[in-house]
Order: C-alpha cells, then sequence, then structure tokens
C-alpha cells in the first residue's frame, strides 16, 4: 500500500494517520466543511472534502469516499471508529472499487452487528452468555412468560442497538407490557430493525472487554483485556489495562473464549470482545466490536503494541509476527476521555468555542486530540475532545500521573469531563478496584465536582499563605497610606 485515505475525523484520524506516515505511506484526510481548519486535514498529504458539516452529508457518504480515493489513486481504506467503520456494504464496495477495507471482511461485520446474531454464531464454542432469550421476541405476552423465568430485573435490548442505546431495564413484571411496547417501537425508529429480546439485568456488572488480532492466515492472538466499567448512559468515559480484578487463569479463560468468538465469524483484523462480569467473577458475552475501540490506546501501552500498525499489516496479508507467548502485560495504563460534556448537568454536549486549550505533557502521558485552541467543537459529532492516557509501572503510579497531567490540563470556553475524571481517579471505590457500572450513579452527584473546587480553592489559598509565610521577612505591610505592597529594600 501507497496511500491510504482515513475515512474519520478528529482524534481517531490523526492516530491513524501518525501510524500510516510512520509505516512510509502516503496520507489522504476526508473533511467537512466544519473541520476543514481541523489538525487532521492539516497533516495529511492531501485532504478532500466531502461537503457541509452534517454527517449524513459527509463522513457518511461512502460512494463518494470511494469515488474521490479511486481518483488519487489511494489502495486502502481505514474507517477509524463510528461513521462508515461498522458498515458492512461499506467494506464490500470498497473492495469492489479494487481498494484494501483495513477492516475486517463484511460477513464478520454483519454477524457481529446484530447482537442475536452473534449470539447465534458463537453458540456452538461453548461460551457463557447472559441468561435471556437468544431470539427476536415479538409476542409481547410470550415474552412475559421468559421474562417470568428468567427473573426480574430484565433488559429488553434492541439487536441492532449500539453506542449505548436500545436497552431498556425492566425491574418489576407490572412495567414489562408497557416497556416491551416502547421498545419495539424505538428500535424500530432508532435503527430500522425492530427486533428485541431479553436478557437478565446482571445487577453488578464490571465491562471487561478482550482485544484481538487475527490474520488471513488463520492465526489468531488475544492482547489481554480493557476495563471500561465507568460508564454514563451505558457509555464508556473511564478505562484501563490490566483490570484490577482479573486473575491469570481468569484473564486466559476469556482470551481463550474471545478468540473463538473471532473464529466464529473468521474474523481478520483488529477486533474487541466485550464480556460482563459479576461479582462472583462469573462472565458472560455480550457482543463483539469489529473495529478499532476508542480506548484501544491502554492496550497498546502496556503490550508495546501499534494496533493501527498491525491492522495495515494484516489488511496487506502479512501473517502476524507475533506469538501468543511472545506477549505479556508491562506496567498500567488509564485512560479518561475528555468530553466536551456538562457533568453538572447530566454529561450533556457542551459545544462552542476552545478558548484556551493548554497540553499537559510528560512521559507517562499520552494524549490524542484532534482539536487546537480557538477551535469550535462542532455540534454535529461526537463531543469528545481528547483521549488522554496515563502509565505507570502499576496501577497506584498510572493513577498519580493521570491526576497529574489532570492538573495540568487547561480548557477554558466549553464544561468538559476533566474535574469529573480527577474525582474518578480520586474516589476510593475506583483505587481500591471495587466499582462496576454503577459508578456515576452511586456516587456521583454535581454537588461533588464544587466540592472538589471549594478544596481546590482551599489548597490555593493554603498555598499562597505558604509562599507569604516564607518570603515574609523580604515583604512588608505599609503602615498608613502605602497604596499597596512594597519591596523592603
Ligand atoms: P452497546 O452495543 O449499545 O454498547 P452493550 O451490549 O455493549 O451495548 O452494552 C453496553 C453496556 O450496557 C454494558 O457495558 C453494561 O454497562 C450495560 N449492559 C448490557 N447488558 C447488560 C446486562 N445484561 N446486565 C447489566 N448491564 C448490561
Amino acid at each position: 500500500m501507497k496511500k491510504i485515505l482515513v475515512a474519520n475525523r478528529g482524534e481517531i484520524a490523526l492516530r491513524v494517520m501518525r501510524t500510516i506516515r510512520d509505516m512510509g505511506i502516503k496520507t489522504v484526510a476526508v473533511y467537512s466543511e466544519a473541520d476543514r481548519e481541523a489538525p487532521h486535514v492539516r497533516f495529511a498529504d492531501e485532504a478532500i472534502c466531502l461537503g457541509p458539516p452534517p454527517s449524513n452529508q459527509s463522513y457518511l457518504l461512502g460512494d463518494k469516499i470511494i469515488e474521490e480515493a479511486k481518483k488519487i489513486g489511494v489502495d486502502g481504506i481505514h474507517p477509524g471508529y463510528g461513521f462508515l467503520s461498522e458498515n458492512a456494504s461499506f467494506a464490500n464496495a470498497v473492495e469492489a472499487a479494487g481498494i484494501t477495507f483495513i477492516g475486517p471482511r463484511s460477513h464478520a461485520i454483519e454477524v457481529m452487528g446484530s447482537k442475536l446474531a452473534a449470539k447465534e454464531a458463537v453458540s456452538n464454542y461453548n461460551i457463557p452468555m447472559v441468561p435471556g432469550l437468544d431470539h427476536a421476541i415479538v409476542d409481547i405476552e410470550e415474552a412475559k412468560v421468559f421474562a417470568q423465568k428468567i427473573g426480574f430485573p430484565i433488559l429488553i435490548k434492541a439487536s441492532a442497538g449500539g453506542g449505548g442505546k436500545g436497552m431498556r431495564m425492566v425491574e418489576k413484571e407490572e412495567e414489562f407490557v408497557e416497556q416491551m411496547e416502547r421498545a419495539i417501537s424505538e428500535a424500530t425508529s432508532a435503527f430500522g430493525d425492530g427486533s428485541v429480546f431479553l436478557e437478565k439485568y446482571i445487577t453488578s456488572p464490571r465491562h471487561i472487554e478482550i482485544q484481538v488480532l487475527a490474520d488471513n492466515h488463520g492465526n489468531y492472538l488475544h492482547l489481554f483485556e480493557r476495563e471500561c466499567s465507568v460508564q454514563r448512559r451505558h457509555q464508556k468515559v473511564v478505562e484501563e489495562a490490566p483490570s484490577a480484578i482479573l486473575t491469570p487463569e481468569l484473564r486466559a479463560k476469556m482470551g481463550e473464549d474471545a478468540v473463538n468468538v473471532a473464529k466464529a465469524c473468521d474474523y481478520t483484523g483488529a477486533g474487541t470482545v466485550e464480556f460482563l462480569v459479576d461479582e462472583d467473577l462469573n462472565y458472560y458475552f455480550l457482543e463483539m466490536n469489529t473495529r478499532l475501540q476508542v480506548e484501544h490506546p491502554v492496550t497498546e501501552w502496556i503490550t508495546g503494541i501499534d494496533l493501527v500498525e498491525q491492522q495495515i499489516k494484516i489488511a496487506r496479508n502479512e501473517p502476524l509476527a507475533i506469538q501468543q507467548e511472545d506477549l505479556e502485560i508491562k506496567g498500567h495504563a488509564v485512560e479518561l476521555r475528555v468530553y466536551a460534556e456538562d457533568p453538572r448537568n447530566n454529561f450533556l454536549p457542551s459545544v462552542g468555542e476552545l478558548l484556551k486549550y493548554k497540553r499537559p505533557s510528560g512521559a507517562n502521558i499520552r494524549l490524542d486530540d484532534g482539536y487546537d485552541e480557538g477551535m469550535q467543537i462542532p455540534i454535529y459529532y461526537d463531543p469528545m475532545i481528547s483521549k488522554l492516557i496515563a502509565y505507570g509501572n502499576n496501577r497506584e503510579a498510572a493513577i498519580q500521573h493521570m491526576l497529574e497531567a489532570i492538573n495540568q490540563y487547561e480548557i477554558e470556553g466549553v464544561a468538559t469531563t476533566l474535574a469529573f475524571g480527577r474525582y474518578v481517579f480520586q474516589h476510593e471505590a475506583f483505587t481500591s478496584g471495587k466499582f462496576d457500572t454503577h459508578f456515576v450513579k452511586k456516587y456521583f452527584t454535581p454537588e461533588v465536582l464544587e466540592a472538589d473546587e471549594k478544596e481546590g480553592a482551599a489548597i490555593a489559598a493554603e498555598l499562597a499563605t505558604k509562599i507569604f509565610n516564607d518570603h515574609a521577612e523580604h515583604l512588608q505591610v505599609p503602615a498608613v497610606n502605602g497604596g499597596g505592597w512594597q519591596r523592603k529594600r
């Protein structure tokens, strides 16, 4: 491959292009009119404007991207995450145009894109699943009988759901019929597919996922786990690798099962197999994401492997050069997704201009971002500004470096999840490793941020007093008519 187009924007476009350039390959960016000045556009060797800001008039125009790519001799397309990354027909169309799609084959995307088809595909591999129904159900009375069998609380899930959407928890039997009706109509309007199924609601789960790699020569690997239990709206906001709770035995077992999930759909490339883990360390297969994951940097840091480089090599038909036995976990990495969202207001997007943007830096910090000071955070896309990743020899050290980096990071103009992150990384439940997906619901209210700010103000005042006292002999308070501090001669 000589020229790769990255069909994405923001931090992920930039991150993917960095590896492409390091591999000596030319980069092509695409952009919407809202992103004309964006760093990913400036970084690329060539850039193509796709159209007006809304995604369906720009980043989702698969045919236009392919057409433009052909004109300038692109021989590979990397989809990043989101947008067209899990669109099987786009993957097919890219290949049909004689361009390599840097991702799995469309069959794997299709199977794993449907939660029900995924369950069906892995059913021969003896992989533990959340107790529930493995087929779509439309007859509400029939569904009720199943729900009673499984036991409440229960989760109604849209088969085509994603991004934390299309899920309804039902606590009591009395609410079941109404919630089913709503779930079906929501799934129909949001995903164009009203298929829903039932799962037992795991009351205190942790979200633990396994990174896998597979080549076109039948070799499969897993790169251990990431834990992503700190979520809001069923969406991740803090991640880490490794998890604080997995034993080497459990890690090996889940790794093996993840590889089997990949085998079940003839997977190739980098993918992620998601599991829920309950209080007794039982684990259950949730779904497979057939693309690079937002939180992939924590895995890169603890394994020393560049996942984008692996994706490209696999797409070039190279066999994996790594063996499972060669892989080991070194140290610990934590990630905070810095969103332009207001944690004081239900984590609602807070778009606007980045009036101030001062990055943290240091050997233990990696910052993947796609914005500069003075830029607008557009309303049209996911409001993530950056991913802040910190590394340490152990979990405590990684958390410490994360807190230092959060304190260094200065963003003004929009509300962000930075202070929320500081709260999480200092919280006893997180530092002790005893938390689940309900962290936000259990421990977070906007008031805790006020307390954090007051504490910050108190520390600042204390520091000012100390500095004053340390230098008191050089300073004197003017007696009268002084009009201010005077330096003693
Ligand atoms: P999506 O495809 O929308 O991301 P997932 O199936 O991956 O949906 O689930 C997202 C999150 O929802 C999980 O990380 C977990 O927090 C919660 N969740 C999903 N299934 C269950 C379940 N059966 N019991 C409890 N929580 C669940």
